[in-house]
């Protein structure tokens, strides 16, 4: 899945490979994948327009342009970004393509196409997406223990649901979210509320864990240049129903919490 991680790795790969070379045209296979504005001025605006930084926040990846544009996707589910010759055939499900200069083309793919583009000044990009309502960065270097408290200490909601609310904290994805509770051995299912000092200490560190591993292993997928990442997609409990716990042996049960799979181990998650 594209998480957070995924996400960082894309970001990387494109301020190395992207940054500082000019969109000479861009091409929209599926019009339904760009939020805004309307595609024949997506496709207008973007015509010679220099990428001058990539940035992440929360799962966004957001291009700075020249123009004073910015250009923000977001990969859903499954989606990612392939740098390739332009010569060489698109994958079926490529959604957006950005032809570079030296014959290269920057493509938007996603087999299930629910990966998104938008197109706009910062501040509307920002208020189109949301970007002025996300919480902190969960790698944010102030965002510590205390910060993890203020965040979800007064809210209501079990903690699963909290950990995927942007708003409250920007980063988690379903996968990454269980992984956490899992490492800090807690129950998705726990009221926020009733988090101590101790147990928020192993959350944040959970958090942070699951996220710094994901990024240094490449994520779990391919890169902007096609190389595989060297995360596991099933790690310790996600997507391992019935299979023994890693550290205590009980089957992992999955629930549904929020309207998401929620993957635990009902015998060291409290
Ligand atoms: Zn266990």
């Amino acid at each position: 899945m594209t998480e957070m991680p995924e996400v960082e790795i894309l970001v990387r790969g494109l301020r190395e490979h992207v940054v500082g070379r000019t969109i000479q045209t861009a091409e929209v296979l599926l019009p339904s994948a760009v939020r805004f504005p309307a595609v024949p001025e997506f496709i207008a605006q973007l015509a010679g327009c220099m990428v001058t930084s990539a940035e992440r926040r929360a799962k966004y990846i957001l291009l700075g342009l020249s123009d004073e544009l910015l250009l923000g996707l977001h990969m859903m589910l499954w989606g990612t970004l392939r740098l390739a010759p332009a010569v060489e055939a698109r994958p079926p499900h490529t959604l957006i393509t950005w032809r570079l200069d030296r014959d290269e083309e920057l493509r938007l793919i996603d087999q299930l196409g629910y990966a998104r583009a938008a197109l706009g000044t910062p501040e509307a990009v920002s208020q189109g997406l949301g970007l002025h309502l996300l919480g902190p960065e969960a790698l944010d270097p102030g965002f510590d223990v205390a910060a993890l408290a203020r965040q979800i200490g007064r809210r209501r909601g079990v903690l699963k649901s909290l950990l995927l609310n942007q708003r409250v904290l920007a980063g988690l994805g379903n996968r990454d979210a269980d992984e956490s509770l899992w490492l800090a051995g807690l129950d998705p299912r726990r009221s926020a509320a009733t988090l101590t000092e101790a147990e928020l200490t192993r959350l944040h560190a959970g958090i942070r864990e699951m996220l710094t591993e994901g990024i240094a292993q490449g994520g779990t997928q391919r890169d902007l240049l096609g190389r595989k990442g060297r995360a596991r997609h099933r790690r310790h409990i996600f997507e391992r129903t019935g299979l023994p716990c890693p550290r205590c042996g009980t089957a992992i049960a999955i629930t549904r919490l929020g309207g998401r799979r929620t993957h635990y181990c009902p015998g060291c998650q409290q």
